[in-house]
């Protein structure tokens, strides 16, 4: 039997382990803290099947000097590192040039996502965690029309089933809201990755201390090794 460890036991690493797992492979999980604690404990728990608009897109590019200069803006740009990301900043603008393509790639990646989530929650007997509850993207008046109309038809372009609703609309569906929004998706709890990591170890795969199944740590003498 082929033998692998994969290094990180968030929500990515918990479903290469399942994925090797199930194709046979002798499969150890390690971690420096427990399965789950880390980027996919915290997130926002959705399946955003219809979030296929990349990040590099013209209007990003656009904004960049407005998102790192602005006040509360999101962007946090330290100048000593400028040199370093340079290159990466010109393959992002070269990518904003390809949205259709870079769409195309993520709408059929995430068209087959519920199907593989499925597999693994049933894996899991996790099924309980998913929650169809739709999915509300709210947009404040500052994003301004014409980028909702261009994100709104970039998504119909790879056949993501939109639906416009009013801000008013959208504030009856979440009183909590005050903008505009639109997709469907369903949406899973955080327990999701130590989930899927315990799945992983009552199949025979292993662990380190303080995760479920037998010890592992230390020295591996493995032809494989996957750092998701
Ligand atoms: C605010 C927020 C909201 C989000 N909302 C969503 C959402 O709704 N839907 C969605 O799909 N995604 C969402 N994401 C993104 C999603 O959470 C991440 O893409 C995902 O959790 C990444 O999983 P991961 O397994 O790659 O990383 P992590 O969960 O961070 O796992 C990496 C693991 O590797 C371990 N590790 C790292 N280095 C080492 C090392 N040297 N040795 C041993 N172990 C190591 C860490 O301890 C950690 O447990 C959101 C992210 C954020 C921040």
């Amino acid at each position: 039997m082929s033998e692998a460890v994969v290094v990180g036991a968030g929500v990515v690493g918990a479903c290469c382990a399942l994925a090797l797992q199930q194709r046979g492979v002798a499969v150890t999980l390690v971690d420096r803290s427990a399965p789950g604690e880390a980027c996919s404990f915290g997130n926002s728990g959705s399946f955003g099947v219809g979030l296929i608009a990349p990040h590099a897109t013209p209007g990003t590019v656009r904004r960049i000097p407005q998102l790192w200069c602005g006040r509360d803006e999101p962007l946090a740009l330290n100048l000593r590192h400028l040199p370093a990301i340079f290159s990466w900043g010109r393959r992002f603008i070269a990518a904003s040039r390809r949205v259709d393509a870079l769409a195309a790639a993520r709408s059929a990646l995430l068209s087959r996502a519920y199907d593989a989530w499925d597999e693994l929650f049933d894996l899991a007997a996790a099924g309980d965690l998913i929650k169809s509850a739709g999915m509300i993207f709210a947009f404040s008046h500052e994003d301004g029309p014409q980028r909702i109309d261009w994100l709104v038809s970039l998504a119909r372009r790879h056949g993501v089933v939109i639906e416009r609703i009013s801000g008013d609309e959208a504030r009856r569906m979440n009183p909590s809201l005050g903008a505009i929004n639109r997709p469907l998706a369903e949406s899973f709890s955080y327990r999701c990755p130590r989930d899927l990591s315990y799945v992983c170890h009552r199949s025979g795969g292993m662990s380190q201390p303080g995760f479920p199944g037998p010890p592992s740590c230390g020295d591996y003498d493995l032809k494989r090794v996957l750092m998701p």
